[in-house]
């Protein structure tokens, strides 16, 4: 098992005081906190070798190259990516999947063609869809869940129909913490000749995640959610699917030779990647994986399941609270709402408490809007955090409807 008081000092912002009460951060799903490992790499880079990375001639420039690309391995790796070719440094999860947007959307979209999103997609999955299902007039199609957080996969034989080109689903979901059925769902998927886009931005700081074993076409996610700097992400495809993909954006690092007759692309992975990277987040997404390779994936799940099924039954006994989201596999999320007050207050209060948590939407409105309600707190854990925190989050909200009732 873990060391929890030994992993917490390795994150040094947890070790403080808000409103003159310890820290209980319980905002992980919105963005993790760094270890020092990380905050120290990215210092190091600075102070030491610092230079833009495949066009500087200098030892500088060749030491962050060969850092950057090392640090693709390392994601390639942790992912269990078969080739760098198939990993693409984006800014983050929302950035990958317009990239895709654009670019699937060149490629295999056309007049009458659907695409299929969870009615439990963050914005991030649904917006760039809409969008290019305006710009293709293209259907956009949807699949529901149920009142527990589950997706109804068996409405998916319906859905799907000869011109259903691409299925988006969350790993994880980001406001109910269901952990989808993703092997079931990408088969079926497949057996239709449908493509599956998997956002892992809750799954992957969670989730053990095998790229190739889980066969799914694309893959995204945000570094900063898994321990890494603001800034960075990943978008997975398989090699066969990112060759035959038009570049998204057009600049200095996609291209082999350019003149105004015609202009080559760089080959895979730098076709999607145009512009000056974040070098430096690259690399300090690959410190944190790193760090959590150290720490062992299987610890960090086992606490985590603990700490998760700890939570949500001591959160569900509090009179008055209703929690959303009662799937049977759930990552580290309880939104929830105290019956007869509203989310931003109970968030104001547990904030003065040192509690820090998120309240609202959560870029998630067809979520929200499927209970009928304007928003919900929610809290979300990590390995870093303890049941003693729980305990202090259960407090805060006891004490909230003291306060507000
Ligand atoms: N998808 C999900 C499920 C998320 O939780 C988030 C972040 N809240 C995103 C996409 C977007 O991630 P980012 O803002 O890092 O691009």
């Amino acid at each position: 098992m873990l060391d929890v008081e030994k992993i917490r000092s390795d994150f040094p912002i947890l070790n403080q005081k808000i409103y003159g009460q310890n820290l209980v951060y319980l905002d992980n799903a919105a963005t993790t906190q760094k270890p020092a490992a990380v905050i120290s790499k990215i210092g190091e880079i600075y102070n030491k070798y610092n230079s833009n990375i495949h066009r500087s001639v200098s030892k500088l420039g060749a030491i962050c190259t060969e850092e950057y690309e090392n640090a693709r391995n390392t994601v390639c790796e942790y992912i269990n990516a078969k080739s760098s070719r198939e990993t693409v440094f984006t800014s983050g999860t929302t950035a990958a999947i317009n990239l895709l947007a654009f670019s699937f959307g060149e490629k295999f979209v056309n007049q009458g063609d659907e695409i299929i999103v969870c009615e439990s997609e963050h914005h991030s999955n649904i917006v760039p869809w809409q969008m290019l299902c305006e710009r293709k007039k293209a259907v956009l199609k949807m699949l529901p869940f149920n009142d527990r957080g589950d997706l109804q996969e068996e409405l998916l034989d319906e859905l799907f129909t000869d011109r259903t080109r691409l299925l988006c689903i969350a790993q994880a979901n980001n406001v109910l913490g269901a952990v989808n059925p993703l092997d079931r769902i990408i088969k079926k998927a497949h057996e239709k000749s449908v493509y599956v886009l998997v956002d892992g931005a809750q799954g992957i700081q969670h989730l053990k995640t095998d790229v190739t074993a889980m066969d799914c076409d694309f893959y995204v996610f945000s570094g900063h959610k898994i321990y890494a700097p603001a800034g960075i992400g990943i978008l997975y495809g398989k090699e066969s699917l990112l060759e035959q993909l038009p570049p998204w954006q057009g600049g200095g690092d996609m291209v082999k030779t350019v003149s105004f007759d015609k202009t080559v692309y760089a080959d895979l992975p730098l076709k999607f990647e145009a512009g000056t990277a974040n070098y430096v987040g690259a690399i300090g997404l690959a410190e944190a994986l790193k760090y959590l390779n150290v720490i062992k994936l299987d610890n960090i799940h086992a606490y985590e399941r603990k700490l998760t099924a700890y939570a949500l039954k001591r959160i569900s006994e509090i009179q008055g609270v209703k929690i959303y989201g009662t799937s049977e596999n759930k990552i580290g999320i309880a939104s929830f709402l105290i019956e007869n007050v509203h989310h931003s207050d109970t968030g104001e209060i547990l904030d003065k408490m040192g509690i820090a948590v998120r309240t609202g939407h959560m870029c998630a409105n067809p979520t929200i809007n499927h209970y009928g309600i304007t928003g919900l707190v929610r809290a979300s854990w990590t390995f870093y955090n303890t049941e003693n925190e729980i305990d202090i989050l259960c407090e805060g909200i006891e004490k909230a409807k003291k306060i507000l009732l």
